[in-house]
């Protein structure tokens, strides 16, 4: 079954989040009209669906090999890349100075989604090239920019970020990679990195790493790690390509999903040391990897919506065409297509409202990003910058558990034949269960979102947010001639719900903190499930009421947002059946 990128509905989502008002843009979406954007879609569509779905399958069953040191990806893998480069698909979210399309974020998202919806594993790669452009953007001198970014845009080199280690995942105050400085401005830098995307690949002629690690003499945890630029090759000052650099792929991890993506085990240093630039200032890698993490947490919540879009696509064709039991309603004789249903028509819908509620908040979240950066007003800037930081947890932790259910559901719709790997919906499964997992655990997302996010300007942005969620269900209850009217009494219980689990949250961070975290996951779901409901929402008032878009937001109501009480219970009532359980903590 062919990947179709869902244009129209990118488009829309694009619209719903407001990011087309070129009036608030400071000149950054000049010129990029309505057709512009649907142009650039459909193109970025047209090669997902010729380009990267064709080595989707193909990826998942060869599988990347290391052979010697180097890393061998599938067939057809290498001329994708080629073709996708000098299609100039590489630079579109980049920079202009430095030779980008500096197209905003929410484009660039919609594009994402496709590439990672044909070919999930293949999309890792220019994903994580963007995520060491940022960086390098972010904290880098003139001299690295104007040496690797030109580069990196082009997609003639890609990038990596090598922060986990064996002892350092999800806290990264256990990084042990050391940096010698050298007194001539570079560094050596020894350790080990693992899992890292593409850390190795013959793909294009240099790979740009970028790398944690810490000073001598730098102060315990996350205060003493710095951010250096290590390339495979080295670069000579007139941009020819020098020596190999001292930093080598050890082996490659062997996993459940994205089998293509080389995973790659790194050793940095095995001989003397591998030629290192610090990146930004020493001790404060951490910062400029954060605000890039935003983006890239941003990104992977993207990665979620195209998995859960394309095992929809999946689910719905099959479903369409399997012919098993008699329909309820009784139309003639024979087997019904399955669609008929009830159950199926369920499991369709739940898959189409994860999808869809899961671009919404992505959008704008992505709208938000764009603001941030670019609008006139500086009062805009910062409020913008709040919205970013308390969606951006939300926008990974929901969209990638949406990716996990959608694919398990597209499995169930189809039968034992979803078990077998020839009909392609396991593989979703096996490619979305990552998601939750990389780029900070949908855990540490609730975290973020309790304990740093909520108390943002004194809970003032939150309150913002909700305010304007509330003045989402306010319209809806006033358009009763478009048969929107009975939807607004869910969504109303739901935002209730959210409203005192904060509360509560808000009097049990400083109060008891063990309380909080217990209920970190259960509230981050329960956002996710007001923003959701926020998200279609709007996208139903802004189709004036259309039935297909009415009759989502009428499922989503009736089947997910009246969950959001349940989980505001577990917040406030369920911490004590988490902390006093015995489940044999070592001493
Ligand atoms: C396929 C793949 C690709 C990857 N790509 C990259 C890459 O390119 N670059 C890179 O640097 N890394 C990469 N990673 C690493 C990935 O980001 C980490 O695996 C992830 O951050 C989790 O770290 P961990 O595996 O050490 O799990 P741990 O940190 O050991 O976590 C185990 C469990 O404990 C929970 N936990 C941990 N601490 C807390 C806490 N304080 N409170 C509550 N719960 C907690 C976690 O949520 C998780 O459920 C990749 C991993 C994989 C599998």
């Amino acid at each position: 079954m062919t990947y179709q990128a869902p244009v129209n509905d990118i488009l829309a989502a694009l619209k719903c989040a407001g990011a087309l008002d070129p009036a608030m843009m400071n000149g950054a979406a000049e010129g990029l009209d309505e057709a512009t954007i649907r142009a650039i879609l459909e193109e970025a569509g047209k090669f997902g669906a010729e380009v990267l779905d064709p080595l989707n399958r193909i990826g998942d069953r060869t599988g990347s090999r290391l052979e010697n040191g180097r890393v061998v990806t599938p067939p057809g893998w290498a001329e994708a890349y080629r073709q996708f480069v000098n299609a100039g698909w590489s630079a579109l979210p980049c920079p202009i100075e430095y030779g980008g399309q500096g197209l905003p974020s929410t484009v660039a998202m919609g594009v994402c989604e496709i590439w990672n919806a044909a070919n999930i594993a293949f999309g890792m790669c220019p994903l994580l090239t963007n995520g060491a452009i940022d960086s390098i953007f972010i904290g880098g001198s003139d001299e690295l920019k104007s040496r690797y970014l030109p580069r990196m845009i082009s997609g003639e080199w890609t990038g990596t970020m090598n922060l986990t280690e064996p002892q350092a995942g999800s806290d990264l105050n256990g990084i042990t990679t050391r940096a010698m400085p050298t007194g001539d401005g570079t560094y050596r830098i020894t350790g080990t990195k693992i899992y890292i995307s593409y850390g190795e690949h013959e793909m294009t002629e240099n790979i740009i790493h970028l790398v944690l690690a810490r000073l001598p003499d730098a102060p315990p945890g996350t205060r003493g790690i710095s951010l250096f630029l290590v390339p495979k090759v080295l670069v000579n000052d007139d941009g020819s390509l020098g020596a190999r650099n001292d930093v080598v792929c050890a082996g490659l991890e062997h996993k459940m999903g994205i089998i293509a993506s080389p995973t790659c085990v790194m050793k940095f240093g095995e001989r003397g040391g591998a030629v290192g630039y610090l990146v930004g200032e020493e001790n404060r890698g951490l910062n400029t990897m954060f605000i890039m993490m935003n983006a890239a947490r941003l990104a992977v919540g993207v990665q979620g919506v195209a998995v859960a879009e394309r095992a929809t696509q999946r689910a719905l064709a099959f479903a369409r065409e399997r012919r098993q039991g008699r329909a309820a309603a009784g139309n003639g004789g024979g087997m019904a297509p399955i669609i008929q249903h009830p159950d199926i028509r369920r499991i369709l819908l739940t898959m189409q409202v994860l999808t869809k509620a899961a671009r919404g908040i992505c959008m704008a979240t992505a709208a938000a990003a764009d603001l941030a950066h670019h609008a006139n007003d500086p009062s805009l800037r910062e409020k913008a910058a709040g919205r970013v930081a308390l969606l951006t947890p939300i926008a990974k932790a929901f969209s990638t558990d949406a990716a996990v259910e959608a694919a398990s559901l597209g499995i169930q719709v189809h039968g034992g034949m979803g078990f077998i790997e020839e009909t392609g919906a396991a593989q979703h499964l096996r490619d979305a269960r990552i998601l939750p997992i990389y780029e900070g655990t949908n855990g540490i997302q609730a975290i973020d979102l309790v304990m740093r996010k909520l108390p943002l300007s004194a809970g003032a942005v939150l309150k913002t947010y909700l305010g304007e969620v509330e003045a989402t269900i306010e319209a809806i209850e006033s358009r009763s001639a478009e048969g929107l009217r009975g939807i607004a009494e869910p969504l109303g219980d739901a935002l209730v719900a959210l409203r005192r689990a904060s509360q509560w949250m808000g009097q049990a961070i400083p109060a008891e903190p063990e309380a909080a975290l217990a209920g970190a996951t259960p509230y981050c779901k329960l956002f996710g499930i007001v923003a959701g409901g926020d998200a279609l929402a709007k996208a139903a008032l802004s189709a004036g009421g259309e039935f297909n878009k009415t009759e989502l937001l009428r499922f989503y109501a009736d089947s997910i947002s009246v969950t959001a009480p349940g989980l505001a219970r577990t917040v406030m009532e369920g911490a004590r059946s988490v902390l006093d359980a015995n489940l044999g903590v070592p001493a």
